[in-house]
């Protein structure tokens, strides 16, 4: 299936004079590459593919894009403002009826709907379903790095916090998005997989108390990097810098893959990420030294409490 009518995008391509495209995929959806190439091909591009590792508009193959006139990304919204980029949205539909499933755990009559990028075009459908349910729904902005109404990502839940409901409902997969909204909110939040119908309540409690014990193991490190990506879109020196005055013992370190081997190698006995900020949530059981977000080291460093703790966001 493909997301758009290819004669759409080669239309736009030709309207911007390009001759040779890099192609750029998400993990998900690389075994399209080849499909996508020839079909670009036949329309008389060039195109060379991106075949590292990609998991957001925040990892543009600019190496790849050195070789071509213009980058096709598939799958997601910008994040940033970029020449000579394209992207391509890969939608994603469902039955709009399976909001019903989370009627039931809805409490309140004001309630904010967010979804991520392959659901955004559901968006018109799920609000008047749930204005016909007799709920109030609100959607919002989601800012610069979120660009679609009501579209969150996982270092950005503007779109949430902007509808000021009591009460928001997650449409997507998994639950890493509604967790952050729960934490980034204070609403309660309601979490619906629209392609397994099943709804659930989903707090921040357990990630608060995960949190805490990786705090607890990373007070007495006697060494700390600082790590700064490399990539495109999650560059943050500006925050490392100011984090590395917090402790003598951080200096700051630059990466473009952040994985356990990688820290194992570099040998510090904590780190704090200033990268994809779901790495330090995520994957922490991975690394092997407690890889803090920069406001849980600024706990640690006592220029934040306890009761001020944040999940990270990229703004
Ligand atoms: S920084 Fe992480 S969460 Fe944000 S767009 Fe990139 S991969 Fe997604």
């Amino acid at each position: 299936m493909w997301l758009n009518d290819i004669s759409d995008l080669v239309e736009r391509l030709r309207t911007r004079g390009a001759h040779k495209l890099a192609l750029q995929f998400p993990a998900g959806l690389k075994r399209r590459a080849a499909e996508y190439a020839t079909q670009l091909m036949e329309a008389g591009f060039e195109v060379i593919i991106s075949g590292d590792p990609c998991y957001g508009a925040c990892d543009l193959a600019l190496d790849t894009l050195s070789h071509a006139d213009v980058l096709v990304h598939i799958g997601h919204t910008p994040v940033d403002v970029r020449e000579n980029v394209v992207f391509e949205p890969y939608p994603v539909g469902f039955d709009i009826a399976v909001l019903a499933n989370a009627l039931p755990l809805l409490k309140e009559k004001t309630v904010g709907l967010v979804t991520t990028v392959q659901h955004i075009h559901c968006i018109p459908g799920m609000e008047s379903f749930l204005r016909e349910n007799g709920i109030d729904v609100r959607v919002a902005d989601g800012g610069v790095r979120a660009p679609n109404r009501g579209q969150v990502l996982g270092c950005s839940f503007a779109a949430a916090r902007a509808t000021h409901a009591p009460e928001i409902l997650f449409v997507g997969t998994g639950v890493f998005h509604p967790i952050g909204i729960a934490l980034s909110t204070g609403a309660r939040v309601i979490a619906l997989d629209p392609l397994t119908g099943i709804a659930q309540d989903v707090s921040g409690d357990a990630l608060l108390r995960r949190r805490f014990a990786v705090m607890e193991k990373a007070r007495e490190a006697e060494s700390i990097g600082i790590i700064v990506s490399a990539k495109s879109g999650q560059e943050r020196m500006a925050l490392a810098e100011r984090l590395s005055v917090l402790s003598k013992k951080a200096v700051i370190v630059t990466m473009r893959e952040v994985s356990p081997d990688e820290l194992l190698n570099l040998g510090f006995a904590c780190y704090v990420n200033t990268a994809c900020p779901r790495l330090a949530y995520d994957d922490q059981v991975r690394f092997p030294a407690p890889v803090l977000s920069p406001q849980e080291f600024e706990i640690l460093c006592g220029v934040r409490t306890w009761d001020e703790y944040a999940i990270d966001e990229i703004v």
